[in-house]
């Protein structure tokens, strides 16, 4: 198999999506390389005194429409094609939002399952000392991603403070409620994919509670997702984390999982439940459900995987589950994918809440936080429809589309002259 290039692959819809528009290539061409990639190495002091260099990214993609803004990923694949991908779809993501910001991501090859809490308090703090001439609360914000979570944005905002001599919250978001993070936003990203599965509902003319599901990953977005899907009736068969499979034919019961998940470390090993068994993880896809909930990681449902399914939407909770490829498969046989550039937007327009409230210094009842979230789901979704609609397009190239339309129009009214 050629090496799967996350970032090709979004430019190979890029061009589509400019092809479709009718643009030419100087209309757009700036939005095909990232504005600026750092990498940076960091050495850490590890509990035995020994000495660990870690490397470290950062990418704004393209800052257009306003600070660059993404998540920060600790994992042991991440290297600067993952980052830069992941920037750029942050760039068509906060477009589809219609959220005053460009595409940013950052990342850490590391294992932070392998370090203590004091060697992963050092390697966020250093990191964020290499990364500090290029974040502020009006150029690129960062935020949690895979394996990061609301202890690191305390440790960021904590150390940024210490470099620039002030307390910003709106240096980072996905922060703890004691130092200025928002109500609501810890579930932002999977009641967000909630509202838009029930949108799909709604122009298929089907009922949320007569769905039958498989989620696949149990992370903040897999199990957030999966529980609020679970309350609307959806009836999940088959999860599948890291640690295996599991089935229940009558339905998992997704409350006891997500309250032991939660007080695993996010992990399910050694999860029982009458009535449910542990399959083969080769046969998740496999399963026939209405919808596959993708919540892993980018580069899941590919060539090795895309013929086993049998559902009829998949739903992209995680960032690039879906290669090119096995989106040209479905596109063929009708299957229908709600793209991670348009369902999971509730965690960055979350993210956008939480920053307008920390510079404002006005916070919002949670209620009042998710009818927001709500309303800006619900319009992404349709202006995404009207594109799509108009062209005769997949959702993924109507946001594409959408996005590239948005951002070529922001640079054209800056202008281009440096
Ligand atoms: N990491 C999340 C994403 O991929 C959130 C980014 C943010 O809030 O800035 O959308």
């Amino acid at each position: 198999m050629a090496t799967y290039n996350p970032y090709e692959n979004m430019l190979h819809i890029l061009d589509k999506a400019a092809e479709v528009l009718g643009y030419e290539k100087k209309d757009y061409e700036f939005v095909r390389y990232p504005e600026r990639e750092l990498t940076v190495s960091i050495p850490i002091v590890m509990d035995n005194g020994d000495i660990q260099v870690f490397s470290g990214y950062r990418v704004h993609h393209n800052t257009a429409r306003g600070a660059a803004k993404g998540g920060i990923r600790f994992h042991p694949e991440s290297d600067e094609n993952e980052v830069k991908a992941l920037a750029a779809w942050m760039t068509i993501k906060n477009a589809i939002g219609n959220i005053p910001y460009g595409g940013a991501k950052g990342g850490i090859k590391v294992d932070p399952r392998k370090l203590s809490e004091r060697e992963l308090q050092r390697l966020t703090r250093a990191y964020v000392r290499r990364i500090f001439p290029i974040i502020g609360v009006d150029q690129d914000v960062p935020a949690p991603d895979v394996n990061t979570n609301g202890q690191i944005m305390a440790w960021i905002a904590d150390e940024y403070a210490a470099l620039s001599g002030t307390w910003q919250p709106g240096i980072v978001t996905g922060k703890p409620l004691s130092i200025g993070g928002s109500l609501g936003r810890n579930e932002a990203t999977g009641r967000g994919l909630t509202y838009t599965l029930e949108t799909w509902c709604e122009k298929n003319n089907l009922k949320i509670n007569e769905l039958t599901m498989l989620v696949q990953g149990f992370g903040n977005v897999g199990s957030v997702g999966a529980l609020l899907m679970h309350r609307k009736g959806v009836k999940i068969t088959t999860i599948g984390d890291i640690n295996g499979t599991w089935q229940n034919p009558n339905g998992l019961d997704i409350e006891a999982m997500y309250i032991y998940a939660n007080s695993h470390g996010r992990s399910l090993k050694g999860y029982t439940e009458e009535g449910a068994t542990m399959i083969p993880d080769s046969e998740l896809f496999a399963q026939k459900v209405d919808v596959i909930f993708a919540a892993a990681m980018e580069n899941q449902i590919n060539e090795n995987t895309m013929k086993k399914v049998q559902a009829r939407l998949i739903l992209e909770g995680a960032n690039g589950p879906t290669t090119e490829e096995a989106d040209n498969y479905f596109e063929e046989k009708g299957i229908e994918v709600l793209p991670d550039v348009m369902s999971n937007v509730g965690g960055v327009v979350g993210s956008y809440f939480e920053w307008v409230q920390n510079r404002t210094g006005y916070y919002w009842t949670e209620e009042e936080y998710n009818e927001k979230l709500k309303k800006k789901m619900n319009q992404g979704y349709e202006d995404v429809w009207a594109m799509k609609e108009k062209y005769h397009v997949t959702y993924r190239l109507a946001c594409y589309m959408l996005a590239l339309q948005r951002v070529v129009e922001a640079q054209k009214t800056r202008g281009f002259l440096g």
